[in-house]
């Protein structure tokens, strides 16, 4: 019954000026089709759209804002020759990606009025990404009057941190006055791993000790008990934790004083440190990209080089920091652009997890490739295994649940 209710499920990811749209049917959990509208509001947008299956197509449209690019998504997905719905009908639900929850929502949750005015509320921790995702979810009312929408948070899976895990050792009236504290990113891909990670070792959820690794552009760690996130990388802002692309992961934070004091403006050093650092700013090439760092390494280009040894040396404090607090791990996943596909970021990680019991297998990690698999020895005690995420299947799933359990009510 809920199948048959809720079987097309929309998946929306809206940015300030994309909307990325996939479209799963839940009874096979298969993606029909997915796309893309990029640079909205400006007379260049345009939408790739590709079938399952099929070749990606790219045409320029008309989207002065995100209903318009709605509309003009939704026109392809029920084209007679190019779509796969008879009609827009056909959606039974829209789950939406929201950036931050702040302490507001621990779970995904069906649209209403009230949850729209809590994600302004939020839009005060995360400027950029809350207001253009409220965008998306209001073209959808405007597109799909009657059609449930659920809201899936990168911040909520990270909601059950303990305190003296998410609290900042800053005085306690800046948590009081403004929420200041860890909230954790990339939840649904840690919550998609862990479900996918507990599958495959064939043990439930609530048995396990993991150590989740998303690492792309954005990477973060999270240590997960039983199901549960006991901390993560990343904090207030998705700046902390780990070597990205092109930021700046933890630094000391007096380094913001000093460079203020050499006369940076503070929107010039939020600009270096998220746009400028990582990757990008220590490889020596200009790109925050691993696959570039690592074919500069290769050539013999030693700043790239040291790049991907910090990205691991920082990795592996993470990682064995978490390995203590959880009391041990049944497993490292490694997930992300990075974690799925690049085996020699991997290797600098893994090769330093030795006193875990975490043995790198060099043939395995160089076979693994954007696909699941065992990338440490048979003998190790603790197994590194890649485990392809997709956060857009664990939106639908999200969007499925919620909207199943009502019609149980
Ligand atoms: P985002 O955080 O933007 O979603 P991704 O998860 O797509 O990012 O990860 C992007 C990173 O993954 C880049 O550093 C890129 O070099 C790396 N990556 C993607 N594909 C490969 C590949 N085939 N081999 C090595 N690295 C890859």
């Amino acid at each position: 019954m809920p199948f048959k209710k809720y079987d097309k499920i929309l998946v929306i990811n809206s940015g300030s000026s994309s909307l990325k749209f996939m479209l799963f049917s839940m009874a096979t959990e298969t993606m029909l089709a997915k796309g893309l509208v990029e640079r909205i509001g400006t007379p260049n947008a345009n939408l790739v759209y590709q079938r399952d299956g099929e070749a990606k197509s790219c045409q320029g449209i008309a989207a002065e804002n995100h209903g318009k690019a709605l509309a003009m998504a939704c026109k392809m997905l029920a084209d007679p020759d190019r779509g796969v719905l008879k009609s827009l009908k056909d959606v039974n639900a829209i789950g939406h990606r929201v950036v931050h929850g702040a302490e507001e929502f621990s779970d995904s949750v069906v649209i209403t009025e009230d949850v729209k005015s809590s994600i302004k509320k939020c839009a005060d921790l995360a400027p950029l990404h809350n207001p253009a995702n409220l965008d998306g979810i209001v073209a959808c009312e405007t597109v799909f009057p009657n059609v449930p929408n659920v809201v899936v948070f990168d911040t909520a899976f990270h909601q059950t941190m303990p305190k003296h895990a998410f609290m900042y050792a800053i005085p306690q009236k800046y948590y009081d006055e403004y929420r200041i504290r860890k909230y954790g990113f990339h939840g649904t891909s840690h919550k998609f791993v862990t479900q996918a990670a507990a599958d495959y070792l064939k043990k439930p959820v609530e048995e396990l000790n993991l150590i989740t690794c998303h690492l792309g552009n954005g990477s973060s760690i999270a240590a997960i008990k039983g199901g549960k996130v006991l901390d993560t990388t990343m904090g207030l802002t998705p700046l902390p934790g780990m070597i990205m692309g092109t930021r700046c992961g933890d630094i000391d934070p007096a380094i913001i004083f000093f460079l203020a004091r050499k006369g940076m403006t503070i929107d010039e050093i939020d600009n270096v440190l998220n746009k400028e650092s990582g990757l990008m700013g220590i490889n020596g090439i200009g790109s925050g990209d691993m696959r570039d760092t690592v074919n500069a390494a290769e050539q013999g280009k030693s700043s790239a080089d040291n790049a991907i040894n910090m990205f691991g040396h920082r990795a592996a404090l993470y990682i064995g920091g978490y390995y203590t607090l959880l009391g041990g791990a049944d497993a490292i996943i490694f997930t992300g652009g990075i974690g799925e596909n690049s085996a020699p970021a991997r290797k600098s990680i893994v090769s330093r997890l030795e006193a875990l019991g975490c043995k790198l297998d060099e043939a395995k990690n160089k076979a693994v490739f954007g696909v699941t698999g065992v990338i440490s020895t048979d003998t190790s005690k603790t197994p590194a295994i890649v485990i392809p995420t997709n956060e857009e299947l664990m939106i639908a799933r999200e969007t499925f649940r919620l909207l199943s359990a009502t019609l149980k009510k």
